[in-house]
């Protein structure tokens, strides 16, 4: 019971980053409410989101920032990592990927 609404809560999280992904451009208030119910959903059910959908966050001004469209993302070797700048605060972090 439980593990089913889960799993109807992860297909909405992912149909409402899908939709904030495509709006982002054209839309990005439309794409930003809709990132911010994704991630009201994970956080009431509990559900983990995927590195793609967290790393579309803000960690700091905690916006909803479409890859390649509200930040910038720059391949970084040694360590290989990725670096995320958001656009509307300016604030750069890094993923380390693992091998
Ligand atoms: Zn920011």
């Amino acid at each position: 019971m439980k593990n089913s609404k889960k799993q109807i809560a992860t297909r909405r999280i992912e149909i409402l980053f899908n939709n904030a992904l495509s709006n982002a451009k054209n839309n990005p208030r439309l794409a930003q409410r809709q990132a911010e119910i994704a991630k009201k959903i994970s956080l009431k059910f509990k559900i983990k989101m995927p590195f793609e959908v967290s790393s579309s966050f803000c960690k700091n001004c905690k916006k909803f920032i479409a890859p390649g469209i509200a930040s910038k993302i720059r391949l970084g070797s040694k360590p290989k990592s990725i670096r995320i700048t958001c656009t509307y605060c300016n604030h750069t972090y890094r993923k380390i990927i693992s091998q």
